[in-house]
């Protein structure tokens, strides 16, 4: 793994445990329900899984050996279950179809499957929370004036500077190294395999199009496993690709500063449209393109893949401001983002790349983190 991606790994995991809760502090609450009070399959493991492992009594269902719950604990389940588990996207951005806070404690008014009645109830009650359905802003759902303008031919030129005036440069020295993966390759040994596409396959993915061929890399393994969209039947091999000189980046993986609202923001635009999916590629080009000329050799970008590969809550909110824009978890947001590489051209022939060395890969076993949600009708 590249040294440069290895550091920000390590600070994600660190960010995620302090992120979630302080489990000594936990512990000195009472216990409240456990894991087998509910009859929800879904809410039963994602209590189990946030619960306390211990074999008191439960003082709800008396079961010894379910996971048990504090009040901090029902009230992140409860976060987890109906919020991160309804999160609808939208055509950019996207946002959760139920929260809960104190001041609906006794006047819940969402309908639940039948299953999850009683359920729903004990949460409530241990919680003294309360579920609604929430309406979002609208910058949640897309409307944000960068992004609109973006798509407007008059306006987008004025969006672009804008962009090229925000974001920083990073120099790519040649011992930052990244990876690229190749599906089976027809001759897995020729340096060739892995430069940029050949023709017939350009104009499909992000930033390339027929007549702008675009090399795409990764610092980070496994996010060019989920890229390639990989399955255990193909036949794998990785490039270790080391710029030859140092290469001029355009920056879009930060998080910038800004004095303006949401709606205004260009940061919640650019962090939308790189998780956004095929809708959104159209404007990447017109970006590449723009920062092509303006004599950068590539675009360092946030994966697609991002949320998955940290297990970060998507278009994450506290009280409906982006956590982008909050002095103290605007490091907790960064640290969501996962640098991807693009490079202009085919820069294995035009020597500014070498592959330093070529592996198979081989997938032994694949791990999946999951939580639930309910059914919302
Ligand atoms: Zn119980």
């Amino acid at each position: 793994m590249s040294n440069w991606f290895k550091v920000a790994l390590e600070r994600i995991k660190e960010s995620q445990g302090n992120y979630i809760h302080n489990q000594n502090l936990i512990k000195k609450e009472e216990t409240l329900l456990c894991s087998n009070c509910f009859k929800d399959e879904g809410l039963k493991i994602d209590a189990y899984n946030i619960g306390i492992k211990n074999r008191d009594t439960c003082p709800n269902c008396k079961s010894k050996i379910g996971n048990k719950l504090t009040r901090s604990l029902v009230i992140e389940l409860c976060y987890v279950f109906f919020v991160r588990g309804t999160i609808v996207r939208s055509k950019f951005g996207g946002s959760p179809l139920i929260q809960f806070n104190e001041q609906h404690y006794n006047k819940s008014e969402v309908k639940v499957s039948s299953w999850l009645i009683e359920d729903l109830e004990l949460v409530e009650k241990a919680g003294k929370v309360g579920l609604f359905y929430y309406g979002p802003r609208l910058w949640m759902v897309g409307e944000v004036e960068p992004l609109n303008s973006l798509q407007k031919e008059e306006e987008k030129n004025t969006i672009i500077d804008r962009i090229m005036n925000s974001y920083p440069t990073k120099i790519l020295l040649k011992k930052e190294y990244f990876y690229r993966l190749r599906k089976n390759p027809k001759l897995p040994h020729n340096i060739d395999e892995y430069d940029t596409a050949p023709k017939e396959f350009l104009g499909i993915n992000r930033f390339d199009k027929v007549d702008f061929p675009v090399l795409y890399g990764s610092p980070d393994l496994e996010l060019c496993l989920h890229e390639c969209r990989t399955t255990v039947e193909d036949n794998l091999y990785i490039a270790k690709l080391v710029p030859k000189h140092t290469l001029k980046m355009l920056d879009l993986s930060v998080l910038i500063e800004e004095n303006n609202t949401e709606f205004e923001s260009l940061d919640i635009a650019i962090h939308f449209l790189f998780l956004a999916g095929d809708n959104s590629y159209n404007i990447c080009r017109t970006i590449a393109c723009a920062a092509k000329e303006k004599g950068f050799d590539g675009i360092i970008y946030p994966s697609y893949y991002s949320l998955i590969r940290t297990g970060a809550m998507p278009f994450e909110t506290v009280y409906g401001i982006s956590v982008r824009r909050l002095p103290h978890l605007k490091y907790h947001a960064q640290l969501q983002s996962v640098p991807n590489v693009a490079v202009f051209g085919r820069p294995i022939k035009e020597k500014l790349i070498t592959v330093d060395c070529i592996n198979k890969v081989v997938i032994n076993r694949v791990s999946y983190e999951l939580t639930f949600g309910p059914i919302v009708t």
